[in-house]
């Protein structure tokens, strides 16, 4: 059951209605996102109940809150109300200024301002205490600007209410408007198709009701609803949301169209392939979604931390006040009470925990705009700290698009024979190779294949025509008994072929590596960064591709377990830092699962991409590899300069309070002033 809370920006009550939602008897799994304000649980009684439970422990907390099972608009606009109040307040006080002191006037003046400055936050003091919630900011504001008024300090007790409000309210709009870029990356997804009846008329309808084989028409700049294949005109479309790729792309017909992006120029009909709920953009959003959850080791700490940090400094403060008093024998009371306030105002841990995962936040919403899907905070802060980078070699660090070289027979076989055997075969393979044979087209029907095999790691085999034909690599036909084989002295991938244990010759395919290989390689070296390369194919040709692009180990002749055992072997050999897997996600699944970061290429349209991986690249492009790998590392740059800040500032005027050097002023700055220059540095955005 999902949940929405919205208007909840405290993260100190965000905490506390966590902890209570906990506490339910029939609430398990339950998790609450201070950023996206939602909340996730479990629960065996009915969504109605819980529903009521739930606001009845937010009211208690947070009555301005908006409990309700869909995102509320509502609490999200700017408070309007709540700036009026204290610009009225803030004018109250400048007036108190042009009264005599000590006048009816001016004790009138200032405490209507400190009423309506401070109502909010005394309202909330009072309905805490019904609720036995003593220890929270409220009360320490409510009690330092009281202590203040019986000194007969108006001013300070005003100022104190005026700025911790105005503090909130910036904070409080500082998230938001975090937020509100964020989810800006996430609307993706248009809720409206344009579909085309038999008639051929056009009908604007809801997109998750367009089925598939439905017709759509897509005009020039709208975004694609639905993946669809173009059966009707031509144009360039923008898929820089989706995969982070800048130059439009040029599109006719027969082409796919991956819901998300735009349509720039002409007019497109599309044949829907994807449902609303099959599509692109909706799995990217559930991904972008479920990534949330998924916390990072620090946000796990600052937690952990804030629960134990909070009642140390809370019993701090406590001996700050009643130790003097007993030295003292009470004199100076109400000194040491402020003081010890004053520190307990400065010390709240708010800052942290908003900016920890709000940093997080902000880098996966960074990577996403770029091409690249992160499903959790936990594997960004990960690839902040990369030691090995493995690649799978065909369609990764090459294209795995495949060209035969050359076609050698043996004995009695032709040519025409060996190449015509091989393609009848191949033509059922998934692998990249068999591309290879994708120009032989069996027009007279001559070979018919049943009981086709595919051997992963080995080749293919079938029976044709009645013979059991194999094409693949040595291994696989000496499985098969074949004996004697031409070992050829050219490089390149060799596929041997066989009629049932006779040798029929040699095919010798190519792929050639990408334009950006040798870049992307020297790039991670540079950063200190190991390389390996992983390959199924034969130790000659991996070794000339490596060098061609500069990878420091090969690794080749692997079978699929053979390239999990090298990679768990590196990841156990490796301490402090984390180890990539690159590869296409066809079948890799394994490596990409047993991987520290499982790294997919291409993940547009490949559903077992998305699905086995950790971070998804959606375009093909090897260059998003140190790229976000450098993202990883400014996100962790900026939560760190986020929590160093927070705390310098805390302890430095926590000293100063405990020398008694430092106001409730000083205070309220270490507390909401902190915490939206965190919130603040969160948006920072990198080169
Ligand atoms: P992979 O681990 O997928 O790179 O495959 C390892 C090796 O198996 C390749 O280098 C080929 O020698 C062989 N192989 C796999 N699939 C095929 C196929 N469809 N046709 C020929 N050889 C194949």
């Amino acid at each position: 059951m999902t949940v929405f809370l919205d208007g909840l920006n405290c993260a100190n009550c965000a905490a506390k209605i966590h902890s209570d939602i906990q506490k339910l008897p029939y609430v398990s799994n339950s998790d609450l996102n201070l950023v996206t304000k939602k909340l996730t649980l479990k629960t065996s009684k009915s969504h109605d109940k819980t529903l009521k439970e739930i606001k009845k422990i937010v009211k208690k907390y947070e009555p301005d809150v908006i409990v309700s099972l869909h995102q509320s608009e509502e609490a999200e606009k700017p408070k309007i109300k709540n700036w009026i109040h204290l610009l009225i307040g803030g004018i109250l006080l400048v007036l108190s200024f042009f009264t005599a002191p000590n006048s009816y006037m001016f004790t009138a003046v200032s405490i209507l301002s400190y009423l309506i400055t401070g109502y909010k936050v005394l309202v909330k003091t009072v309905k805490n205490i019904l609720n036995r919630q003593f220890l929270d900011e409220n009360l320490l504001m409510t009690v330092a600007s009281i202590g203040a008024i019986a000194i007969g300090d108006y001013r300070e007790a005003i100022a104190v209410m005026l700025f911790y409000s105005i503090g909130e309210l910036l904070q409080d709009s500082a998230v938001n408007k975090s937020r509100a870029s964020i989810k800006s990356l996430m609307d993706i997804r248009p809720d409206t198709a344009t579909i085309i009846d038999e008639k051929g008329n056009s009908n604007p309808v809801d997109a998750k009701n367009v089925k598939l084989g439905d017709i759509i028409l897509i005009k020039p700049q709208e975004r694609i609803p639905l993946d669809c294949i173009i059966t009707d005109g031509n144009s360039t479309v923008d898929v820089s949301s989706i995969t982070g790729e800048s130059l439009p792309r040029t599109v006719n017909k027969g082409d796919t169209l991956i819901s998300g992006s735009i349509n720039i120029s002409g007019v497109l009909y599309g044949k829907v392939t994807a449902e609303f709920s099959d599509s692109t953009a909706t799995k990217i959003l559930e991904l972008m979604e479920s990534s949330i959850s998924k916390k990072s080791k620090s946000e796990g700490f600052i937690t952990k931390f804030a629960k134990i940090y909070t009642p140390i400094v809370v019993a701090l403060a406590f001996l700050m006040a009643v130790i003097p008093a007993i030295i003292f024998k009470g004199e100076n009371f109400s000194l040491w009470l402020t003081q010890a306030l004053t520190f307990l105002v400065i010390s709240c841990p708010c800052a942290l925990v908003i900016s920890v995962p709000l940093s997080f936040f902000s880098g996966i919403g960074i990577c996403s705009k770029r091409g690249i899907l992160i499903k959790g905070s936990n594997y960004l802060e990960l690839l902040a700290n990369v030691k090995n980078v493995v690649f799978d070699k065909t369609g990764t660090l090459t294209y795995g698009k495949f060209s035969i070289k050359s076609v050698v027979p043996f004995s009695k076989f032709t040519e025409d024979e060996l190449i015509k055997t091989a393609s009848a075969v191949e033509r059922l393979s998934s692998h990249p190779i068999s591309k290879a044979f994708n120009n032989f087209e069996d027009s007279e029907n001559e070979y018919t294949v049943t009981d086709f095999k595919e051997l992963s790691g080995l080749g293919v085999t079938g029976i044709v025509n009645g013979h059991k034909i194999s094409a693949g690599n040595s291994s696989l036909l000496e499985k098969n008994g074949v004996k004697d084989l031409n070992i050829p002295k050219e490089t390149g991938t060799v596929i041997h072929i066989s009629k049932d244990t006779e040798y029929m010759g040699y095919i010798i395919v190519a792929d050639t590596p990408k334009t950006e290989s040798c870049a992307v390689i020297n790039e991670l070296k540079k950063n200190s960064i190991n390389t390996v390369m992983l390959s199924g194919d034969n130790l000659e040709t991996a070794k000339l591709i490596a060098e061609e692009i500069g990878i420091d180990n090969v690794k080749a002749e692997l079978m699929p377990k053979d390239k999990v055992e090298n990679l768990e072997k590196l990841i156990s050999d490796t301490k402090n830092g984390a180890t990539v897997f690159v590869g296409d996600g066809m079948n890799d699944a394994p490596s990409l699962a047993l991987a520290d970061i499982g790294v997919a290429m291409g993940g547009v349209g490949t559903d077992a991409a998305i699905e086995s991986a950790d971070v998804v690249i959606m375009s093909d492009d090897l260059s998003k590899i140190p790229e976000v790998i450098k993202l990883a590392k400014f996100t962790r740059k900026i939560m760190t300069q986020c929590i160093i800040m927070a705390l310098t500032i805390k302890i430095i005027i926590m000293i100063l309070s405990a020398l008694g050097f430092a106001n409730m002023w000083a205070a309220v700055f270490a507390d909401v002033g902190v915490s939206l220059l965190a919130v603040l540095n969160t948006f920072r955005k990198p080169k």
